[in-house]
């Protein structure tokens, strides 16, 4: 598609696209030289970062080691973890946590003033630090914005949203944006040396998930669409128990309720979980999320039942969940909560190497949006925002110690505020229908002709063009993944596949894969 912009703006430099935690951190690690930040949304509040809620994973705590952190990393991924990348991001956890106090974090401490370290699941010491029990997202985001805020170098804009990437003589050389709408949307071109994306993951292209609206695989479309390698693109996390009461994104019901003894009923009160695995609702994150979403299928209504395990206790010990609820007018004390399975991370991306570079020359990743090989085919819980932080630390050293970052220079327009509008609703069905927490080849070619049905409906529009390469790249990558594993479940291959490696795909390859069904899959083993 060729654009023309009604502006250009020259960054000589770094220019990142994206507001959360990535792209924040990202942009302070580059200090002093100038960065460029463009958000649609409104940097600190936007993204899945603020609503994060149990912390960040680095093994600050007593007798515990990088060595156990990258071990739990590894043993999580089911078979797919690059091992060198877990341990080097285990190593460098604890660094990248004295960054964020530096940038003001208020991490919950011990009395001794050490920081205090929470256990979660499938960790095998305490190692989640923490702000104010779940408010963990919210308060790094805090500090992260003011510090960026209050940092010269930074610039930050909102309104803006990216619909291409610049590609010149076969390297990125900046982007397209949009802002301002209807008659008075504008374009921009933003020229640069090299284009960092931290546009996070791709929750809100399924019909009910923990992500937000703006959260819906345009970076991954973009950066695949100019022809970037996208790195295990099937393996969509989904959260067991978010709270189902028709809200987007729907609000968390934490795992430690079920940790404190809560059980999953249908509406007749049976509990089914017993039935299906021997630690029942404490089974594996991924097997509780197909029960539930099983029983849903099969036309029945799930509850989360904190009666007898939390009762009168709720209001103190889980204050976020307790409020989501009663705006919902329901007193959890009292009443079970309904819940569903709901997309919440995004384990694939842009393919990306230990210094967030992708295949394409002036196009790096970072964040949800990349893949590094940390999570492999399940992420451990609270290793996303580490990811993160580790990432673009080690970004920003490379980009720095090459010397190419110059100030801007141009006219920045102050755009009007931007409203993201949720992806189309017939792909949401059909992300979550068919390409969801339990897929079929039949399932999987269904949605790949109804994705490019939407494709070809609206291939005047960019931004449709990312959320369509993005799910298709998926669906693809589910096709060719003829097994089942971590997060990925095939009906009709249930069984593991031990020789089964990482996925690495470009979006031309899934489209000769789709119009060449026999072509062989194109996953393979790490070396
Ligand atoms: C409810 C919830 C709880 C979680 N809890 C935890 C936890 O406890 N620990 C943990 O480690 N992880 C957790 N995660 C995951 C973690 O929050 C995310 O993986 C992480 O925040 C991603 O950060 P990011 O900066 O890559 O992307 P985001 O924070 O999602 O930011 C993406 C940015 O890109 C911008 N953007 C996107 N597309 C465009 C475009 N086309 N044009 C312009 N701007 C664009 C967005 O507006 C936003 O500013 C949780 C996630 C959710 C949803």
């Amino acid at each position: 598609m060729s654009l023309h912009a009604d502006n250009i703006i020259e960054t000589k430099g770094a220019l990142i696209l994206g507001a959360g935690a990535a792209g924040l951190f990202t942009a302070l690690k580059l200090s002093p030289y100038p960065a460029l930040v463009l958000a649609d949304t409104h940097p600190g509040i936007s993204g899945s970062s603020a609503r994060a809620q149990g912390g960040i994973a680095a093994s600050v705590g007593e007798g515990d080691s990088w060595q156990a952190h990258a071990a739990d990393t590894v043993a999580a991924g089911a078979g797919l973890c690059d091992p060198a990348i877990a341990a080097l991001v285990a190593r460098e956890a604890s660094a990248r946590i004295e960054d964020l106090v530096r940038f003001g974090a208020p991490f919950d401490r011990r009395k001794d003033g050490s920081l205090a370290v929470n256990r979660e699941a499938a960790h095998s010491a305490p190692r989640i630090v923490h702000v104010s029990g779940d408010s963990a997202g919210a308060a790094v985001m805090r500090a992260l914005t003011d510090s960026a805020l209050a940092t010269p170098s930074i610039t930050l804009l909102e309104g803006f949203h990216a619909i291409e990437l610049a590609v010149e003589d076969g390297r990125v050389a900046g982007l397209f944006a949009r802002y301002g709408a209807g008659e008075f949307a504008r374009l921009v071109l933003f020229r640069a040396q090299e284009v960092i994306l931290a546009t996070g993951g791709l929750g809100a292209l399924y019909t009910v998930t923990t992500n937000p609206v703006e959260t819906r695989g345009e970076g991954l479309g973009m950066a695949a669409r100019a022809g970037a390698v996208i790195a295990d693109p099937e393996f969509v996390q989904f959260h067991p128990t978010a709270i189902a009461i028709g809200v987007s994104p729907a609000p968390l019901a934490t795992e430690a309720l079920r940790g404190q003894g809560a059980t999953l009923i249908d509406e007749n009160g049976r509990r089914f979980m017993p039935a299906i695995h021997a630690a029942a609702e404490l089974g594996p994150r991924d097997v509780v999320a197909r029960a539930i979403h099983r029983q849903i299928a099969a036309g029945h209504k799930v509850f989360l039942d904190c009666r007898d395990a939390v009762g009168a206790k709720f209001a103190g010990a889980f204050p976020t969940v307790y409020a989501a609820c009663r705006e919902a007018g329901i007193d959890p004390a009292t009443q079970p909560i309904p819940v569903a399975p709901a997309a919440h991370y995004h384990m694939g991306g842009i393919a990306t190497d230990t210094l967030g570079r992708s295949s394409l020359e002036g196009l790096r990743a970072v964040g949800e949006c990349a893949a590094t090989g940390l999570h492999g085919a399940n992420r451990l819980a609270s290793n996303s925002l580490l990811e993160a932080l580790v990432f673009g630390a080690r970004l920003a050293d490379d980009m720095r110690a090459r010397g190419t970052l110059r100030a801007s220079r141009g006219t920045l327009p102050t755009p009007e505020r931007f409203r993201a509008l949720p992806a189309p609703q017939v792909l949401r069905d059909a992300m979550s229908r068919l390409v969801g927490l339990e897929r079929s080849a039949e399932g999987l070619n269904e949605a790949l002709r109804i994705i490019s049905q939407i494709e070809r409906a609206g291939a005047h529009e960019p931004t449709l063009l990312n959320m369509t390469a993005t799910a298709k790249l998926v669906a693809a990558g589910a096709l060719a993944r003829r097994e089942s594993r971590g997060s990925h479940f095939r009906t009709d291959y249930p069984q593991t596949d031990p020789s089964g490696g990482r996925t690495f795909l470009t979006l031309a390859q899934a489209e000769r894969m789709i119009a060449e069904p026999t072509t062989t899959t194109t996953t393979r083993s790490l070396a």
